[in-house]
């Protein structure tokens, strides 16, 4: 037992456990342990942006909880970590940086460009979550940019080729002009926006009537195609079959039924576009109808446009309301609110493109992602539906091919003279077919010997999502299933349509089997104001701030206390001085007790007497430990910390603590085995509140846990010692004797505060009756804690009624004090 600094040192003391709890390799997991069952975590590669913000703290403190809860609960954990690099962001990033497009220069400059700026926000992010205090095992650290990555994405994709799940097709997709790129629905985000409805006139052929269409994106009308009313709208069935002039191009177009069309909305008279949006993609498909590619993949108008050809989108509006207006055509325009979709990289207005991609047969596996979902236990349970319903809103496959240069090539080259794509084999992967040939001499198809590759790469989820299986060890250990499914998948509410989905589809794919056996999600956080916390907001805080300013236990208690899992969570000041003051007090208390535990001896066989109020703090610990297990299990780690934290201010620092100090200094009086009853109950309730706070706040239990326990109880750190199991302190008799000893002393100390007396004013003389026999027999099995805590001098119990105040939560027993 060694005594604690009288003060609190928190940057000295999370520094010193960060970096010797990764030389005494306390986090590894052991891949030879197969006696202990392993427990694994998908630990999500973040993006490297180089901020560690407030929701990565958030993440990052629930899922560290979970591995530090499961480690002391004698799993072999895997806590991996990995840096998921690639992506548009980072390209957006070097674009900047360097002032020049990605085309500009050769790819493997670009890419240069791109690792410079991923290995520096992987060190800037890799400290702040060391800084955090996170268990994880640094030796599984991987980056999806590294070719040993690849060869894993890569050989993924060939096992799903193999399998039928990826083809190659045209097929409209989601295309961002700015990124030039397709992109998934997943990376587009809706936003409101104000928008401008256009009334134009569609003269009908061999007639001076014209139809009234009702339109936000006038500029698409040289891709019309059609015009469609809906069957039951008895205004208009009347024209279907018949011929409508596309305005300013000379063609016409036939009016179509289709029961798709929306009566209320603008005339009830639309123009499908090749592709204005979705529903003109759904139309037609419907329909079979042509398509007019009207957009460049750079956003400009095509060759199709005729005279307005080569003007940027917004150009081509303003052009062509200009000539519909002087046409006599434009009616009338009238503002309205409407849902865009954004490149969630770059924010630009996302296009519907068709062009040759690559895609993963994502939507036959709809029912049974929805079905494993089911099974998969969710934290909160609620989140499920966010990813069922999002699998089955979806109308297109994934698509994951990219028009881009920083991310895992796809491994196929194309025969010169047929076109014939050629897959590379699972051997020859790591591989890049813009820079090798494939290993074959001739083409199986036509016998050409000259091939192209694949300019083409792969959408970053492809790498991010087959972690489950990557992380168990899989394709290189033989015993990869042991770790797989992970144990938990934990998750931003805001990426389950991304990480949790993609995760599901591939792994089903690829082996038939859900990635995780649970997920569990965190909120986002908001600022002080409500709102969520952003840098445009003005309401952001960055996390070395924080740390900074109050090291990484206060932190997390922000994180595990903020709110119940998976909601969004407020950030607040306040709640983290308050985390740092219930420190200060643990630090404090635990002060006093090495100093007042310094002759006490765990072991020895000395004599030991535990009063009623030493059952009783012992009693309402072993409750604890229950109530927090059951809380850790549902990963309510809101209830688990504020349950600790109640416990050890009030019921053993302001309760316990005060009631036994005097039996503690003063063993002449009460003799030397009462003292060790204290000691004992001192010493192992404090120990059973650093373990159950051991997950929250590592560092200060770990800095008292060595100096006080460590001897004893003879493990090499508190995060490796046995999670709490103390059900024989568990004492109903005990309790209840305790409750009104306490109550006793508390209300006798109250008056003596109201009466504006020190605490340490001796009572001449404390009357104490009870009504009943039983109370009055409590009290004086524990005179001596009533006695020490009160100073008192005489000690009467009486039964029955009695003068005086009755005590508080104590129905039945009076006390009356003569100082
Ligand atoms: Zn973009
Ligand atoms: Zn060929």
């Amino acid at each position: 037992m060694q005594p604690l600094p009288k003060d609190y040192n928190f940057a000295e003391i999370e520094a010193k456990w960060q970096r010797k709890w990764e030389e005494m390799g306390v986090y590894r997991f052991d891949w030879n342990d197969t006696k202990r069952k392993a427990y694994t975590i998908d630990t999500p590669p973040p993006y490297p942006s180089g901020d560690l913000h407030m929701g990565n703290v958030l993440n990052w403190t629930y899922f560290d909880i979970v591995a530090r809860y499961e480690r002391m609960r004698g799993f072999n954990v895997l806590f991996p970590q990995g840096w998921d690099c690639h992506g548009l962001s980072i390209e957006v990033q070097a674009e900047k940086t360097h002032g020049l497009r990605k085309r500009d220069v050769p790819p493997d400059v670009f890419r240069k460009w791109c690792i410079e700026i991923v290995d520096k926000y992987i060190a800037l992010m890799k400290e702040g979550v060391v800084r955090l205090g996170c268990s994880i095992d640094w030796k599984t650290e991987y980056r999806t940019m590294d070719p040993d990555y690849w060869r894993r994405t890569q050989l993924s994709f060939i096992l799903l080729h193999k399998k039928g799940f990826m083809y190659q097709g045209t097929h409209p997709v989601n295309w961002c002009p700015r990124c030039e790129t397709a992109i998934a629905d997943a990376e587009v985000d809706y936003e409101r926006r104000e928008g401008t409805l256009h009334y134009i006139h569609f003269p009908l052929e061999n007639n001076s009537q014209f139809l009234l269409i009702a339109t936000t994106r006038p500029e698409f009308i040289p891709a019309c195609v059609a015009v469609a009313v809906n069957p039951k709208d008895e205004r208009f069935n009347c024209y279907v079959g018949k011929k409508i002039n596309v305005p300013l191009s000379n063609r016409l177009v036939n009016i179509i039924a289709d029961e798709m069309v929306d009566c209320t909305f603008g005339t009830g008279v639309v123009m499908i576009c090749t592709f204005g949006d979705k529903e003109d993609v759904k139309t037609v498909m419907r329909h079979q109808l042509p398509t007019i590619a009207l957009i460049t993949e750079t956003g400009r108008i095509s060759e199709v446009g005729g005279k307005y050809a080569g003007l940027s989108i917004k150009q081509a509006r303003e052009a062509i309301v200009k000539d519909l207006t002087d046409a006599g055509l434009l009616e009338r325009t009238e503002h309205l609110q409407q849902e865009v979709g954004l490149c969630d990289r770059c924010k630009t207005h996302v296009e519907i493109l068709s062009r040759k991609q690559w895609f993963m047969k994502t939507r036959a596996l709809t029912d049974k992602v929805v079905e494993t979902a089911d099974k998969v236990t969710w934290y909160p349970d609620y989140m499920k539906t966010r990813l069922t319903d999002w699998a089955q809103s979806l109308d297109w496959d994934w698509v994951i091919s990219r028009q881009r240069v920083f991310a895992t090539p796809i491994p196929v080259w194309y025969c010169k003279t047929c076109g014939e794509p050629i897959l590379a084999e699972e051997e020859w992967v790591p591989i890049d077919p813009k820079l090798e040939p494939p290993r074959i001499k001739k083409c199986p198809k036509c016998g050409g010997t000259e091939f192209v590759g694949e300019r083409d790469v792969f959408d970053t989820w492809m790498d991010s999502s087959i972690t489950c299986a990557v992380h168990a060890g899989w394709p290189d250990r033989k015993d990869w299933r042991r770790l797989f499914p992970a144990d938990v998948h934990p998750s931003g509410i805001d990426i389950i349509r991304t990480w949790a989905y993609y995760l599901m589809v591939r792994h089903l794919a690829l082996f038939d089997e859900t990635p995780y056996k649970a997920c569990l999600i965190n909120g986002m956080v908001l600022g002080s104001d409500g709102r969520k916390m952003s840098k445009s907001l003005k309401n952001y805080v960055a996390a070395p701030q924080v740390l900074d300013k109050y090291g990484s236990d206060a932190t997390r208690q922000w994180a595990a206390a903020g709110g119940t899992t998976g909601s969004d969570i407020p950030f607040r000041w306040p709640d983290v001085e308050y985390g740092r003051r219930f420190l200060v007090k643990l630090w404090n208390v635990s002060g006093f007790a090495a100093r007042l535990l310094a002759d006490y001896n765990p072991t020895s066989s000395a004599e030991c007497t535990l009063e009623p109020l030493d059952r009783w703090v012992l009693s309402k610990a072993a409750r604890l430990v229950e109530k927090v297990t059951a809380a850790m299990e549902r990963c309510e780690f809101n209830v688990a910390v504020e349950e600790t934290r109640n416990f050890a201010w009030h019921t053993f620092c302001d309760c316990y603590v005060e009631a036994v100090k005097d039996r503690l200094y003063r063993s002449e009086t009460y003799g030397e085995a009462k003292k060790r009853g204290a000691q004992k109950a001192l010493y192992e309730t404090l120990y059973t509140v650093l373990q159950l706070l051991a997950p929250i706040i590592p560092h200060v239990t770990e800095e008292i846990y060595q100096a006080m326990y460590a001897d004893a109880k003879r493990c090499m750190s508190l995060q490796l010692s046995p999670w709490p199991d103390v059900k024989d302190w568990v004492d109903d008799a005990a309790e209840q004797r305790g409750d009104v000893i306490i109550a006793l002393i508390s209300a006798v100390r109250r008056e003596k505060a109201e009466r504006h007396l020190p605490l340490n004013t001796p009572i001449k003389r404390l009357v104490v009756c009870a009504e009943e026999k039983d109370a009055a027999d409590t009290v004086k099995a524990g005179r001596d804690d009533v006695v020490g805590a009160c100073k008192v001098e005489n000690l009467e119990v009486n039964v029955g009624k009695g003068a005086g105040r009755e005590v508080p939560d104590c129905p039945g027993v009076w006390f009356s004090a003569e100082y």
